[in-house]
């Protein structure tokens, strides 16, 4: 998005969040090419950032860090497999953990599925 970041614009959006969102939607299912370009771009330039932020959350969730390595772990040598979404098989699936402290009782879920289900978590925890 060419000059996305005049000010201008930028007052545009604050006031207009939500036509700020659904513009930013639609420009990105017109352009999906110029999403992976800029994408890829971001993520090079803000590498050290993401690793101070990758390594502080790991430092607060000490348990979902060692569940996580477990899973990749399993999956490499083969103690664990992936399988289709539970909720509607889609072959592109995470590891979802109900309980951190059974770190390979996991059920398979795609990203969609499992957004939806740690959100449940978390109400059902509050
Ligand atoms: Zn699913």
């Amino acid at each position: 998005m060419a000059g996305a970041d005049a000010p201008y614009l930028r007052k545009w959006r604050k006031r207009n969040p939500g036509k700020a969102a659904a513009y930013c939607l639609a420009w990105r299912k017109r352009n999906p090419r110029k999403v992976v370009t800029y994408s890829r771009a971001y993520k090079v330039k803000h590498r050290a950032e993401s690793v101070v932020l990758i390594n502080a959350w790991r430092i607060r969730n000490p348990l979902k860090h060692a569940a996580h390595r477990s899973v990749a772990a399993a999956l490499r040598n083969g103690k664990l497999i992936k399988q289709p979404c539970q909720i509607c098989g889609s072959l592109i699936v995470q590891a979802h953990h109900e309980d951190y402290a059974k770190p390979l009782k996991v059920v398979w879920l795609c990203k969609p599925h499992h957004v939806k289900a740690d959100a449940r978590k978390r109400m059902e925890v509050k």
